[in-house]
């Protein structure tokens, strides 16, 4: 049989083939991200993005695969992996296989997973997502520009194309633009070098949204901050919607003052880390997405070990997964343990131990250690208890698991709830705070 088949053709078959075989969802975390990066008679060089889609592919399709692929003098061609050296963007509606169009200037590329119902809200985004539904719902009419900034990995591309997504699909006219500050210095530079540049202004011009991220990658770059304010007073003045994010506010960037202040006219909004619950919840809802079952203790396993990045908390998910689906075993705390010791935020360790802190509060409060430690709900045992508790969740490096068994065998939501009641209480009873400022004095 002639080999007339073109190279990329036999991915794309191949893939044809895969996708029916195993779920939408299988298909779009492991086959979906796999490149080729080189085809030829010889071998056929895959580009991963890590070490389980290249196991997952080895296991379930490699025999497959081989089917795919033209003989060469009577033997299957080699099948080699490189392992993608940055973590591709997730969910590029580029389809599997094809390459990308050289010319992708001016296209919106949006996450198709970060859209407002995923994004999950608490305490510490709730401002700044309501900010993101308001600009949606009513672009160019609420605050102009939104300005959200905040530390790497809490959400600010997720709200961002979250805006995009919402706009698209409710305001068919609009023309929306979500674009990096790199993307736009590069399109901007290839415009000028191509003599473009008209062009390239009057689609700036003409948007109707504006959707920019990482804006602090405009520092230190005179001539493209002049652009860019130009573009961005040109639709301002027009009503038209700009958001922007930024890992730092306007004022700690290293830009002009009009640059600062246009960014600061409209809402300049702090996105923070979210906390222990949220971040449980986000859990959950990743792995939902996944399509994978963690139990709560797990959940709150990984949120109590990983707390400064909700990336990390999606990485960690993601091999947690991977490891359970390979090797078909459930997801438990000792293997989230063991899995994820490179994720696990490292605190400095802290000299207070849990018998110092029982040993100070059974003084301070009158009371016994084998007391705190055990089932009494003697008002007062159970203060101390709950003292206990707060002092230890506040003052030590253990996962709350870890300071919960400590005292007896009880659940971190028991130690969870001692926290906030106790947190609760030292601010309104100013003889309890004094306890448990002695307490602390006599730990430290
Ligand atoms: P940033 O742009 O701030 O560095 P991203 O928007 O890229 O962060 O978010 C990193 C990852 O964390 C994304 O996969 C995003 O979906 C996820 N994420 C962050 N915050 C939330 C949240 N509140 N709910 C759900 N997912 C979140
Ligand atoms: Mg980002």
């Amino acid at each position: 049989m002639t080999q007339v088949v073109k190279e990329q053709d036999i991915w794309n078959q191949f893939l044809e083939f895969a996708k029916k075989s195993c779920s939408e969802m299988e298909y779009y975390n492991w086959l979906e991200p796999i490149k080729v990066t080189e085809i030829s008679e010889e071998k056929l060089v895959l580009e991963v993005p890590n070490i389980f889609v290249k196991e997952y592919l080895i296991d379930n399709y490699l025999d497959d695969l081989k089917q795919f692929l033209p003989q060469n003098n009577g033997s299957a061609i080699e099948v080699e992996f490189v392992i993608a050296q940055t973590a591709p963007k997730k969910a590029a509606p580029v389809q599997p296989g094809q390459q990308p169009k050289k010319q992708q200037a001016y296209q919106c590329q949006l996450n198709q997973l970060y859209t407002f119902e995923n994004f999950i809200e608490g305490p510490s985004n709730q401002f700044v997502k309501s900010a993101a539904i308001g600009v949606a719902y009513r672009p160019g009419k609420s605050f102009n520009p939104l300005f959200i900034h905040g530390g790497v990995g809490l959400g600010k591309t997720h709200l961002l194309h979250g805006i995009g997504h919402y706009i698209q699909k409710t305001f068919k006219k609009l023309t929306t633009h979500c674009i990096t500050t790199e993307a736009f210095i590069n399109e901007l530079v290839n415009s000028l070098r191509n003599k473009s540049i008209d062009k390239w202004k009057k689609f700036y011009r003409n948007v109707d949204v504006l959707l920019v991220d990482d804006i602090q990658f405009l520092q230190n770059r005179l001539n493209f901050e002049e652009e860019f304010c130009n573009t961005f007073e040109a639709l301002i003045n027009q009503n038209k919607q700009i958001v922007i994010t930024s890992d730092k506010p306007p004022s700690q960037l290293k830009l002009s003052e009009r640059m600062i202040a246009r960014m600061e006219w409209g809402l300049v909004a702090h996105i923070e880390v979210p906390e222990l619950e949220t971040r449980v919840a986000i859990i959950q809802h990743k792995a939902q997405i996944k399509g994978i079952q963690i139990s709560n203790d797990v959940a709150f396993f990984i949120a109590d070990h990983i707390y400064s990045n909700v990336r990390q908390l999606e990485g960690a998910i993601n091999r947690l997964s991977a490891f359970a689906k390979l090797m078909r075993t459930p997801i438990t705390i000792d293997l989230a343990e063991n899995l994820l010791k490179e994720f696990i935020d490292v605190i400095p360790q802290s000299k207070v131990s849990i018998d110092n802190i029982l040993k100070t509060v059974a003084t301070v409060f009158n009371v016994k250690i084998s007391d705190i430690k055990g089932e009494s709900r003697l008002k007062n045992i159970a203060l101390a208890r709950q003292v206990a508790m707060f002092l230890a969740k506040e003052l030590m490096n253990e996962s709350l698991i870890q300071i919960a068994a400590s005292f007896g065998g009880k659940t971190h939501s028991t130690l969870l709830h001692a926290w906030k009641k106790i947190s609760k209480q030292i601010t309104e009873d100013t003889q309890l705070k004094r306890q448990v400022d002695m307490v602390k004095k006599n730990l430290q």
